[in-house]
């Protein structure tokens, strides 16, 4: 008798201990990071298989550039559809066209990812300078989204414009990520391509919303929200000054000239990073008022931050201020 209640407290104690192992192994939590598509990619994977998972998103990420997206690769789509003024796409490559040919559209042409030529005059990136006025026009001349046209797997571009998906490529790249956990042991994930953030898996998560006059770890409010991609664009991620003017990446697409209005930084939580991208562009160069009509339009919620320090969210959105030089005011 006293050696099968030996046994037994043994075989308890054997199981719990596999039962802690096994749990200790499901919630393994790995975290990576490593530069891609021009910026840092940071991930933290929890899950049994987060090591590999942590492996694959490097190989989506630089695939996804390397293949498709870059403008520089010569192996890419767009490198090829740029160079030869269009040509056959893979269903992939089609897919976005066709819906960032609708962001254009829908945002009266604010969004327009036919800057290429415009962009590259003014350089940033490397070392920006303010373009020659009459260089400016003309590659504003030959740019422009209505150009372009798509026929199934097949895309035309009728000027020199060139195409540039800088400003929704980075949430491409997290839809990708997305499909792959989806498909994987992954419980919970947060990967952050640029400005661009997937949250994935059950429960709650806390963004902060960066201070625009702040450093990169600097934060004026916290959001939390559930699984969701957020992406936020703001005119202090690449700028630089001249005769005390500021100059920043976003542009207008009717004057060449970096976008100028009440805002300095637009966030967007879609269920799509495409959209969260591509929208947060498109919201920074329309202003506060068009810019929720536009994000209402995708369903999606949009956090303004403005000249004058107000942050103003779309209904709905959960947000806590910790920076008391901003105020919080309703949409
Ligand atoms: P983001 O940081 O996502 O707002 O994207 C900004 C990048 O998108 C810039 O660096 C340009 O490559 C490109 N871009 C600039 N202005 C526009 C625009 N109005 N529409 C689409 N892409 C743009
Ligand atoms: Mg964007």
């Amino acid at each position: 008798m006293k050696k099968a209640v030996v046994i037994i407290s043994a075989l308890v104690v054997a199981l719990l201990g596999a039962l802690i192992v096994y749990d200790a192994t499901l919630n393994k939590t790995v975290s990576e990071s490593f530069f891609a598509m021009n910026t840092l990619v940071s991930a933290e994977v929890t899950g049994i298989s987060a090591k590999e998972d942590c492996e694959e998103i490097e190989n989506i990420v630089s695939e996804l550039d390397i293949r498709i997206l870059s403008r520089t690769s010569e192996n890419s789509e767009i490198f090829r559809i740029n160079k030869n003024g269009g040509g056959e796409i893979s269903g992939k490559t089609a897919e976005y066209f066709s819906l960032l040919l609708d962001v254009c559209e829908k945002s009266g042409g604010a969004f327009d990812f036919t800057l290429g030529g415009v962009s590259d005059l003014w350089k940033f990136g490397s070392n920006p300078v303010i373009p020659d006025e009459k260089m400016l026009a003309d590659a504003v001349s030959h740019s422009g989204y209505e150009k372009v046209s798509l026929d199934g797997n097949s895309v035309s571009v009728s000027d020199e414009l060139i195409i540039d998906f800088g400003a929704s490529g980075k949430g491409i790249a997290l839809d990708e990520i997305k499909n792959h956990l989806e498909s994987s042991k992954t419980k919970r994930a947060v990967v952050a391509v640029g400005g661009s953030v997937l949250l994935y898996g059950d429960g709650e998560f806390t963004v902060g919303i960066r201070n625009p006059e702040g450093n990169s770890g600097s934060y004026i409010a916290k959001m939390k929200t559930d699984a969701c991609c957020v992406s936020t664009s703001g005119s202090y991620e690449q700028s630089f000054e001249k005769n005390g003017r500021i100059y920043h990446h976003i542009i207008d697409p009717k004057t060449g000239y970096p976008s100028e209005n009440e805002v300095v930084s637009v966030t967007i939580v879609s269920e799509s990073g495409l959209l969260s991208d591509a929208l947060s562009t498109a919201c920074f160069v329309l202003g506060v008022e068009k810019g929720f009509g536009l994000a209402d339009e995708y369903g999606a919620k949009a956090v303004f931050i403005t000249k004058d320090k107000k942050i103003i969210p779309s209904d709905g959105l959960e947000l806590e201020i910790t920076d008391n030089g901003y105020t919080l005011v309703s949409r």
